[in-house]
């Protein structure tokens, strides 16, 4: 396991609220000093960024793996580390053309009006632990590239990912350009309560709420990337065997542990027989056996093994039928392991805690619809999912299922695609979160946008405005006013 000495002595203490208020005030002073970050100090930040992902790749899969217990190394290398670093080449790609003025039309001939994206100084981020260095070191990026300093606090859940993360940070860069800190949710309330010029959470509703309380008292503004439950809707067109397929590759993928999986399926009544025996076939396709299946990966801990199987159990004895989708019929119960096969729940109710809660897991409910409308309305009477899925070949019904429902985003015909392709923004709305980044919306988030007017010389900018107001005021207004 990795072992970290910073400059805060973080290795095995826990930052305390003086020793992160004295970092902060640390990352500030430098951030003053050095004045706007030229371009070619934002693309080394960005290479060295680069460089800590290239070259301890296999530090960072072993760290993931050790704290999950068994965590797939190719999702690692896919998810944690390629798409981070593919996400830090494209940064490098625009960085140029993101950071132009933007030159506005001005209200006088003679006149400049134009927007300059200005770095905001110190930004915190705060990650979850299902793709610790994804949801942490990308958005590190975009904050770097905006000319910012960045404060990192990750997930207590993954400590050997967290040493990691502290350890490279400080072998990387100077404690003033990127720090990490450790600790739980007392640390995570202390440095969420430090005046941050920006603060972007990832993480679950309900501790993103207790975020935005506790950056209002200093009126930092906050990005906060949240979860839900975000439908798979299959309409009557779809190719449904490929839309199983890929649901199915995308709610086991991390186990389900995933805040972009499909948390339920919305699917016409009389495909049922039809989707089970293609889901049947989809897993058995890509997870011949799961209990030694290294592309598999295990639940985190215990807590959320057993939250699984308390969900299953509560649906069940609620009359779902519970289809389980475990190819070499495997025993699965060894705690330690923490294997949990992909799960179908057919004949479910509102009434179960799978259709009320994220799951967060390879369990997929499959709620049944008659009409679209009955679809439709079943999810916009549920809080705004992080994303929509939806499968078919007919446009017309596209167009009404993206007309009368909100989500972060959409995948068509495919899952989770949208928050892959770095040039979408990438958000939630409502319940499932505020703010958004990925590609220009990410540096635009981290900048502030300053808009700086030059005023003309014509007499008449200045003299309308001034008393006593005359006649060439009143004139002015008189042809003005109208419709
Ligand atoms: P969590 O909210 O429990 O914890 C996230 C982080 O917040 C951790 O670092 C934790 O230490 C910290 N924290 C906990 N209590 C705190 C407090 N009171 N003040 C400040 N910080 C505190 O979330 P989790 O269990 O790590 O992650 C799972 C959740 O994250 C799911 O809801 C999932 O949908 C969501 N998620 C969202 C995205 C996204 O990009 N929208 C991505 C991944 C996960």
């Amino acid at each position: 396991m990795a072992t970290t000495s910073t400059s805060l002595g973080l290795d095995s203490t826990i930052a305390t609220p003086e020793k992160l208020r004295s970092l902060l005030d640390r990352q500030r002073a430098a951030f003053a000093e050095e004045g706007v970050a030229t371009y070619e100090v934002r693309i080394d930040r960005t290479d060295r960024l680069i460089a800590l992902m290239v070259e301890n790749k296999d530090e960072i899969a072993n760290a993931l793996n050790e704290d999950f217990g068994h965590r797939s190394y190719v999702a690692s290398l896919l998810a944690d580390v390629w798409f981070v670093i593919d996400s830090y080449k494209y940064n490098k790609l625009h960085l140029r053309d993101w950071m132009q003025p933007e030159t506005h039309e001005a209200m006088f001939p003679d006149a400049q009006a134009r927007v300059e994206y200005q770095a905001k100084g110190v930004v915190g981020v705060v990650s979850p632990w299902n793709f610790p260095w994804n949801l942490a070191f990308d958005p590190i990026g975009y904050a770097i590239a905006a000319g910012n300093r960045v404060m990192l606090k990750p997930s207590e859940l993954t400590p050997s990912t967290s040493a990691l993360m502290a350890e490279l940070t400080n072998q990387y860069f100077d404690e003033t350009e990127l720090a990490a800190v450790q600790g739980g949710p007392e640390v995570g309330a202390a440095f969420t309560a430090l005046p941050f010029d920006h603060l972007i959470f990832t993480g679950s509703a309900k501790v993103g709420s207790a975020i935005m309380r506790a950056a209002s008292a200093s009126l930092t503004p906050v990005t906060l990337e949240l979860g839900g439950k975000s439908p798979a809707l299959i309409g009557r067109s779809a190719d449904l065997g490929d839309a199983v397929r890929r649901i199915l590759t995308a709610k086991t993928f991390n186990a389900g542990q995933v805040c972009l999986t499909p948390d339920y399926v919305l699917l016409p009544k009389e495909l049922e027989e039809q989707f089970v025996s293609a889901a049947k076939t989809a897993v058995a396709s890509m997870y011949p056996e799961l209990k030694n299946n290294p592309d598999y990966t295990s639940i985190i801990n215990e807590t959320h093994f057993s939250r699984l199987k308390n969900w299953l159990a509560d649906a069940e004895s609620k009359g779902a039928e519970v289809i389980e989708l475990n190819p070499a019929s495997e025993d699965l119960s060894d705690i330690a392991a923490r294997r949990f096969a992909p799960t179908l729940l057919l004949k479910v109710t509102d009434d179960m805690t799978i259709l009320q809660e994220e799951i967060f897991g390879p369990l997929l409910p499959v709620v049944a619809y008659e009409t679209l409308d009955e679809a439709i309305a079943f999810i916009n009477a549920r809080s705004r999912p992080l994303a929509l899925y939806y499968f078919s070949n007919d446009t017309a019904e596209e167009r009404q299922v993206l007309n009368r429902t909100l989500s972060g985003g959409v995948t068509v015909n495919d899952c989770m695609t949208h928050a892959f392709d770095h040039s979408l923004p990438f958000g939630g709305i409502g319940a499932s979160g505020m703010g958004a980044y990925h590609g220009k919306q990410g540096f635009l988030t981290f900048s502030h946008a300053r808009a700086i007017y030059r005023q003309s010389k014509t007499p008449q900018a200045e003299l309308l405005f001034r008393p006593p107001f005359g006649e060439p005021v009143k004139a002015f207004l008189e042809s003005e006013i109208t419709k």
